[in-house]
Order: structure tokens, then sequence, then C-alpha cells
């Protein structure tokens, strides 16, 4: 059998080095044909060189190009559908992942299991508020993207074969893949594992990304947001006709009406507010529609070495241009002294 292990990369130089030097080991001692299928999701730091060097020294390292940062969940789906082996692995770069679980996940694949998924035990170090966070942001997701959808368990994951092709008949826009295996619903095993701290670098996921990362998991999967809206609408309408019931009755009956001017502006902000965030909630879902409805490609692949660059994914463009062997440097903005140190590291470790 052939395993392929998808890598999601975007300025990850620090850490390449350090991946292939990890990686490397324990899937030689897998005991299986493998490959790497590397995705540069339009790094500005020197990973594309250090990619394109590995990939020269080792055929069955394999790299995409993005044309531009085309996000996470867009380049996991171009490596699937770049993949050939029989079941595919989802990794990190950073090594929060750790290769030493790809055996235990392969074994599980052995037993006939569709998804394996590695699950995240806590570390002993986290505070409360960040243990509380997960646990409500995984409460949520559960309610409103699926109850499958297991706690813990990020883009971590073996797939079969047959995943892959079942995942790669989705081809929306705003991707939560996660979901999209959970939806799949096929059968799932749950590999635990210590989630360490990155190996080198830095998170490429400020608060920001995992703010809009978790409302695409949501509004691409669920109309909650809209109900909620609608039922709080429902519910302030309500309150609205109980205290019109109370200005009529001082209007009428204690003739005191000039002293509700405070109480009257207070509930018109509160109203305003609400009404625009509904209607915010609906533009937002107004504007996937558009977005969606345009069809653009998931992602675009400016280059890529040791694969089929004449591979047409559906839904993606790919523009089918490898990179010749005896092309040196056109990343004309780098520093190419420390370009030239890194290359040394990474020939030093493909040998
Ligand atoms: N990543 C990516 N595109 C992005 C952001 C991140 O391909 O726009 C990759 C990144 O290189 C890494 C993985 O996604 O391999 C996870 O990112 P990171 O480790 O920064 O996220 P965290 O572990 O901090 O949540
Ligand atoms: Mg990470």
């Amino acid at each position: 059998m052939k395993l392929s292990v998808v890598i999601p990369v975007f300025n990850e130089a620090e850490v390449l080095p350090t991946l292939f030097q990890t990686l490397r080991p324990v899937l030689d001692g897998l005991g299986c044909e493998y490959e790497i299928v590397l995705v540069d999701d339009g790094s500005k730091d020197d990973s594309a060189c250090i990619l394109e060097v590995a990939a020269r020294a080792d055929s069955r390292i394999k790299v995409l190009r993005f044309s531009r940062n085309f996000g996470h969940q867009a380049a996991i789906t171009a490596g699937l559908d770049f993949s050939t082996g029989d079941a595919v692995v989802v990794m990190d770069a950073d090594l929060q992942d750790p290769p030493e679980l790809l055996p235990e996940m392969l074994a599980k694949y052995r037993e006939g299991y569709d998804v394996v998924s590695a699950q995240r035990v806590r570390r002993d170090g986290e505070t409360l508020f960040k243990r509380a966070t997960a646990s409500i942001f995984y409460a949520i997701m559960r309610r409103a993207v699926d109850e499958r959808l297991q706690p813990q368990v990020g883009d971590f994951r073996l797939l079969s074969r047959r995943a892959v092709e079942a995942l790669g008949g989705f081809r929306e826009q705003h991707r939560f893949v996660r979901g999209l295996i959970a939806w799949l619903g096929l059968k799932e095993a749950i590999v635990p594992f210590r989630r360490q701290a990155r190996a080198a670098g830095t998170t490429k996921y400020p608060v920001w990304k995992m703010v809009r990362f978790a409302w695409t998991a949501i509004s691409s999967f669920s109309a909650l947001p809209l109900k909620l809206s609608l039922y709080g609408g429902m519910g302030l309408t309500f309150l609205g006709v109980v205290y019109s019931v109370l200005v009529l009755y001082e209007t009428f009956v204690l003739r005191t009406t000039v002293r509700g001017w405070a109480s009257l502006v207070c509930i018109q902000l509160l109203f305003s507010g609400a009404i625009l965030i509904a209607i915010g909630l609906v533009g937002d879902y107004v504007a996937r529609i558009y977005e969606e409805l345009k069809g653009r490609p998931l992602y675009v692949v400016a280059a890529s070495t040791n694969l089929d660059a004449a591979a047409k994914p559906a839904r993606a463009v790919s523009l089918g241009a490898t990179i010749p062997p005896d092309r040196e440097l056109w990343w004309n903005d780098v520093d190419l002294e420390k370009v030239r140190a890194r290359v040394a590291s990474v020939r030093e470790v493909a040998r």
C-alpha cells in the first residue's frame, strides 16, 4: 500500500528542516511506499525555496505552490486532490501533530476504518479560560454543525482513499473540512495524543482568523444564527408589546408619560442594535450564497514539482507549470544568505 502525507505550509521556513528531519525516519519505518504532498499556501518567506530543494532531492516529496494565500482549508483540499496514496494523512507543518502517531493511525486504517482522527488530550499547563472556551467552541460546533463532530479533533487525521474521493466531491467555497468529514458519517476511529507546542516559528492563526474560521464552520453548516436572531426578535417584540401596555396605562390612567424619555432612548438603541445584527447575519449568508454562485476556483496552483501538473481537479485551477530543474532562483525578494544556509541544512537532511 501507499501512504500520502498532506502538509499545508504557510511561512514555515523556520520549521521545515526539523519537519523533514522528524518525518522521514517515521515514514521510512512504516515499511510501506509513501509520498509527502506539501502545499505552499502563498508563503512570503523562503518556504517555497526549501520545499523546492527538498523535492528535487527526493521525488517522493511533492510540492504544490499556490499563486497566493488561499487559506489552510483550501491547502488541505488541494493536497487531498493531488494525493495518490491508498491512505492519506493530513498534518500541520509545525510538528504539533506528532508523526510518531502515524503507525498507530495506520494500524487503525488496516483494521478497516475510513477515518482515523487524532484527538488532542489536554495539556496540563492549560488555563481554565482556555479549557472553558475550547469546550464552549466544541459544544456549539456539535450543536450547530454536526453532532458527529468529535471534540478536540482538528485536521490531523488519516483518510482512506474512499473517504478522500467522497470528500473530493464537496467543492464548496467556504470550507470546514472537519465538518465535511463528520457529515460523511464514515466509520471513524479515535487515537488520543498530547499536543505539544510548535517546534519552531509562530502560529499562522491569529485570533481574527480563528473567529472567521469558527464563523465559516457554523454558517456553512447551519442556519442556527438566523433562527436565533428570529427568536431574539420575537422575544424583543413580546417585551415591546408588554411595555406598550404599560405605556398606555401610564398615558391614560396615571397621565405621567414624559417621565419615560430615558427608557425610550434605551429601548430604541437596543432595538436598532438587534435589527442591525439580524440584517448583518442575513447579509453574511447572502454574501456567501453570492460567492458560491460565482463558482470561482477554490485555489490556483501556480507551479508544482514531482506531481502530475496536468491533473485538473474540479473547481480548481492548475496552471500546469512544473518548474524546470535547471531553473534556479525565481524568488528575487528573499535574503539570499539565509536561503543558502537553509538550503544547505535541507540538503544535509535529504541525504
Ligand atoms: N496554514 C496555511 N495557511 C494559512 C494558515 C495556516 O496553510 O493561511 C498552515 C500552517 O502552515 C500550518 C497549519 O496550517 O501547517 C496550521 O497552522 P498553525 O500551526 O499556525 O495553527 P495553530 O496550530 O496555531 O492553530
Ligand atoms: Mg500549529
